[in-house]
Formats: structure tokens, C-alpha cells, sequence
């Protein structure tokens, strides 16, 4: 199957009860059995079925199920945002005293995160890139993963996933990868070798922004081990299936997580126009990243399909030439960023991305704000910058918009 056509029809058949084209939502929190019998195997898991929505749900498994089709692994489990998905991955494998490696450009939140897991004794190592001199000297006996985002957000950056899972698979380790702004429409990281993928379906996967989510995709390819993974406990022996099992049976089910169907259901249906909109998303972001470019009162315009991005050489060859919809733009100061972002007409001043319409935000004042300064720069953020998430209106529009914004600052703010 194509890409567009896996998005429709990857492990989905629609209802097969009914023919209904979508999956129904079954806003049910708890499911009967006849038997105490049938229960007590469900429980088990030694039947299908389904016995509490915490667990598991038919809508959610839907969801679950097109998304391990579409990232080509082993199984995935939904959770209630991008970063439930994060800290249930890292604490599944996790315990007081293990060690993890992560790239500086992460999210936000996810560096957040890691502020909090210190706090149980887990220490986090940040380096600029996933490279021999970076890891060297970090990795140890109680390094336990490597994690790392397709495209940084919002320094845009490029991981090299091959390159950065070789390396990491040499060390004995797991890939853990993020690919919330790439989404499969740009790669799949478990073919180029990641372990695990997150994927925070808030945003592109469900397109419209109305619904938080996340889920994690296990390629089953890693090898845990008892000696290096004591935590993982009994789960080891059922092989390529101990991740899944143990964050289904355990972590995810007793942090409690867990996506509601109706979210799950407002997912699928947004799933199915991912590569429409991605290819929208990338066009658009393009088109509006050169219009910008070298024009008076900007100083800066970062988007990796630019020929003067650093990363101009990796998006063309890791990213397919397909740049992702979020773009950056320095504008010399502070009061102008804020300016710029206060005349813009369509672009609505909002934290998220991923959006079918074009969304701003000014990270350092943001979602940044709990990060000091190096911290800021080292993924990218300065107070100067806006990030734009491209949406998919006439790049007529957006052009004439951000233009018109840009001039507007200009008389008011001289650079
Ligand atoms: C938004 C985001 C997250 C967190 O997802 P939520 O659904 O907001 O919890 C994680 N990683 C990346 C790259 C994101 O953009």
C-alpha cells in the first residue's frame, strides 16, 4: 500500500459489525462478560477483549492499531498527551540511579520532564548531536536510552536517524525518537533503525487541535535484557513483546494515562488526511520561509529546506526534501517579535503546532520560560524569534499577511 492509501486503510476496516465507514466510539468505561470465567482470562490476557477503558478500549485500539500499520512496528499503546507518551516510554524502562542521553533541541516540556525524573534519582545527559564525540564519554553501565527528536522544535534541526541509530545500537542501547514533527508523511524511524517512536498525535496525526493525545510505537526489535534492564522484571521473557506488555500491563496502566475514545475517535478521522495536509504543511512553509528570507528587518529565517539552513544537506537527503511545516524567524528584538505577532491577521497567537491553520508563538516567554538562557539557546530559542506553524491556507494569504506584518514593524520598531 501507498502512503495515502495506508492512511485509509492500514489495518482498518472500518466497523465490521455495522459497515460503518469510521470506527464507533465506544464511551464505555467498563465492558461485561458473561462469565467470571471470560473475565478473569481477559484480565489475564490470555483472550482478546476488553474489560476497563483504562486498559484498553475497542475505539482506542483502532487508533492504535492504524498507527503501528502506518510506522510499520510491532504495537503501540495511546495516551492521553504527547508527553504521557514520554514519560511513560522512558519510566517502562526506567528506575533510581539509570541514566539517559538526550539531544539539546527537544521539546520544551520534554526538558522539562527531565528536570522532574532527576528528582527521582534518573540523571539526563544533553548533548548538541547524536555523534561518537557527543556519546563517548557519557555512555556507561547505567545509560539505559537515547532520545532524540526527527526535527527539533523549534530549532529545526535534523537528527540523521540512521546514522544516529547505528551509533546508539553499538553502545547496546535503545532509540528512542520523537517524530511528532516529521510524522511518517516525512519518515518512518523504525525502518532507519529507531527503537521506540513517540509521536504526540495533538498535533499533525490529528490536524485540527481538538483533542491532546500521544502514543508510542514499539518496533519489538530491541533486545532488553535482565542484566541491563532489572525493572523490566518478569516482562523479559515474553521477548520482542516485553516493552508493549509491560507498559500496557503496568506503567501506563497504573500512571493511568489513558485516551479517552472519543479523542481517540477525533484522531482516526484526522489521520486519514495526514498526507494532504503534510503535503500542504511542507509546500506552504516553503513558500512562506523564502518570501521572508533576505527581506529587510528580519535577521534570521530557519527552515530546513532553505539552501542556507545548516541542515539544508540532511533535509534533502534524511527528509526527502520534505521540510516539515514549522519555520522560524528572528526579528532583532524582543518588542519587535511581539509586535510582529500582535499585527498578523490570520495567524492565530497560540502554543501549539500542527494546526490546519498557521500558528505563532514566541518560545523564550513560553514554553521555554522554565529554561535559562543557555538552556534556551541550545535548542535554538532566542528572545528575537518567533515560531511559525505553517497551516494549510492559500499561501496567498499568509504571504500577504506576514509581509504586511513585517513592514508595519518595520516603520514602527526601526531594527
Ligand atoms: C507538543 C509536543 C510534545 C508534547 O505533546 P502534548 O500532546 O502537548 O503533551 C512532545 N514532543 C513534541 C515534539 C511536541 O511538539
Amino acid at each position: 500500500m501507498k502512503y495515502d492509501t495506508a492512511l485509509l486503510h492500514g489495518n482498518f476496516e472500518g466497523d465490521t459489525n455495522t459497515g460503518a465507514t469510521l470506527i464507533p466510539i465506544y464511551q464505555s468505561s467498563a465492558f461485561g462478560q458473561k462469565t467470571a470465567e471470560e473475565i478473569e482470562k481477559i484480565f489475564h490476557n490470555k483472550a482478546p477483549g476488553y474489560a476497563y477503558s483504562r486498559i484498553s478500549n475497542p475505539t482506542v485500539a483502532s487508533f492504535e492499531s492504524r498507527i503501528t500499520y502506518l510506522e510499520n512496528g510491532l504495537a503501540s499503546v495511546a495516551v492521553s498527551s504527547g508527553m504521557a507518551a514520554i514519560s511513560v516510554a522512558l519510566l517502562n524502562i526506567l528506575g533510581a540511579g539509570d541514566e539517559i542521553i538526550s539531544k539539546a533541541s527537544v521539546f520544551g516540556g520534554t526538558l522539562d520532564f527531565f528536570k522532574d525524573i532527576e528528582k527521582l534519582g534518573i540523571k539526563v545527559h544533553i548533548v548538541e548531536d547524536i555523534t561518537k564525540d557527543e556519546l563517548e564519554g557519557l555512555v556507561n553501565s547505567k545509560t539505559k536510552a537515547v532520545f532524540a527528536e526527527t526535527i527539533g522544535n523549534p530549532k529545526l534541526d535534523v537528527t540523521d536517524i540512521k546514522a544516529a541509530a547505528d551509533l546508539i545500537h553499538s553502545y547496546g542501547l535503545p532509540f528512542i525518537l520523537d517524530n511528532t514533527t516529521a510524522t511518517t508523511y516525512i519518515l518512518r524511524g523504525i525502518d532507519l533503525g529507531a527503537d521506540i517512536i513517540i509521536n504526540s498525535s495533538s498535533k499533525y496525526i490529528n490536524g485540527s487541535s481538538n483533542s491532546i493525545s500521544g502514543i508510542i510505537t514499539d518496533s519489538g526489535n530491541f533486545k532488553w535484557t535482565e542484566e541491563k534492564y532489572p525493572v523490566m522484571g518478569e516482562y523479559l521473557k515474553l521477548g520482542k513483546f516485553a516493552f508493549t506488555a509491560k507498559l500496557r500491563n503496568d506503567t501506563f496502566r497504573n500512571f493511568g494515562c489513558c485516551l479517552s475514545p472519543m479523542n481517540a475517535y477525533f484522531n482516526s478521522l484526522g489521520l486519514e488526511t495526514l498526507g494532504l495536509r503534510m503535503d500542504r504543511h511542507c509546500k506552504n512553509a516553503l513558500a512562506l520561509a523564502e518570501a521572508l528570507e533576505n527581506k529587510a528587518g528580519i535577521r534570521e529565517v530557519n527552515y530546513p529546506m532553505l539552501k542556507s539552513s545548516p541542515y539544508y544537506t540532511k533535509a534533502n537527503d534524511i527528509l526527502g526534501g520534505k521540510g516539515g511545516g514549522i519555520l522560524t524567524l528572528r526579528l532583532y528584538t524582543k518588542e519587535r517579535a511581539f509586535a510582529f505577532i500582535n499585527s498578523l491577521k490570520y495567524a492565530v497567537n497560540i502554543t501549539n503546532i500542527g494546526d490546519t491553520k498557521t500558528l505563532v508563538i514566541h518560545p523564550s516567554s513560553t514554553i521555554y520560560a522554565h529554561s535559562s538562557e543557555a538552556e534556551q539557546a541550545k535548542a535554538g530559542v532566542y528572545d528575537d524569534l518567533i515560531r511559525v506553524s505553517v497551516g494549510i491556507e492559500d499561501i496567498r494569504d499568509l504571504t500577504e499577511d506576514f509581509l504586511s506584518a513585517l513592514e508595519y514593524v518595520n516603520e514602527k520598531l526601526p531594527f
